[in-house]
């Protein structure tokens, strides 16, 4: 066990800790020597917070009201930040000296330690615009000092898309051409809405995938599931290709057989 470095995720509420601990209990299945952090906020339960600690090292509560200082109360001004700033709490995890943050609605695959081996900023790239980074899952060393940047740059520029994807795409504004190591292969954040975009490159990459990023409106746990038959079930509305049933099947056969036990 490597103690001075964790995979990182954040849920703000008891919907998303379902898709934390999905995400927790698949990088246990393929054993990762990392540690497991989840970040959450007061809005989380009790309840939710005891079965988080089953899966994760460590359950750190954050929130964005705990100090009154200048920046701080300047991002308060703009609470369409809210998440974003949330997000950025993760340079504050000193006592890890490199982390690799996942969204919530992240799925690995296979065993990825080998993404500590990167530096900060590493990210793929986004399957919407790819001169930008997908900000769903991020190589970063917790830094006091980078976190106080980031809060001020928030404070002074915002985000050009509301969210902490376009903050992080500004303030490491030289990701797409500096330095091709930090450009992680998009396997390793692989939409699901992009499947379909380019399928001959799915069917070619795909059997590789080794992160799955449900982005999007419609998440996992939004879907119904059978569970006899072991099927998420799909409405008309929503165009499920048969890879991307096949993904949302293996995130609720993980939450069938090991999250709904314990939240039981
Ligand atoms: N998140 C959260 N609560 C929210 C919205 C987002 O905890 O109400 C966290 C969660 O970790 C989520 C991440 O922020 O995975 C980014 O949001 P989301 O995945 O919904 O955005 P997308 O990837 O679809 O753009
Ligand atoms: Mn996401």
């Amino acid at each position: 066990m490597i103690t001075d470095q964790a995979f990182v995720t954040l849920a703000t509420d008891d919907v998303y800790c379902r898709g934390a601990l999905v995400l927790g209990q698949s990088l246990r299945n393929h054993t990762t020597s990392r540690k497991l952090a989840v970040l959450i906020t007061p809005g989380v339960s009790s309840g939710m917070r005891s079965v988080l600690r089953s899966v994760f090292d460590e359950v750190i509560e954050v929130d964005a009201l705990d100090s009154a200082d200048s920046v701080r109360l300047a991002l308060l001004q703009r609470p369409e930040l809210g998440v974003t700033f949330t997000k950025l709490h993760c340079w504050t995890l000193t006592h890890y000296s490199k982390c690799v943050f996942m969204d919530a609605d992240t799925l690995v695959l296979c065993n990825v330690d080998e993404l500590f081996d990167r530096e900060e900023f590493s990210a793929a790239p986004d399957s919407g615009w790819p001169d930008c980074f997908n900000s769903g899952v991020f190589v970063f060393r917790p830094s006091l000092k980078t976190y106080n940047l980031l809060l001020q740059f928030a404070a002074e520029h915002g985000s050009f898309d509301g969210g902490d994807q376009g903050l992080l795409n500004s303030f490491f504004s030289n990701w797409a051409t500096a330095d091709i190591g930090k450009h992680l292969p998009f396997i390793y954040n692989l939409s699901s809405s992009a499947v379909y975009t380019y399928v001959p490159a799915f069917n070619h990459f795909g059997r590789d995938a080794k992160v799955v990023h449900f982005l999007g409106a419609t998440k996992p746990w939004n879907y119904k599931y059978n569970l006899q038959t072991k099927r998420v079930m799909h409405d008309g509305t929503t165009s499920g290709s048969f890879h991307q049933l096949s993904f949302l099947a293996l995130w609720w056969n993980i939450y069938s057989a090991s999250i709904l036990p314990l939240l039981e």
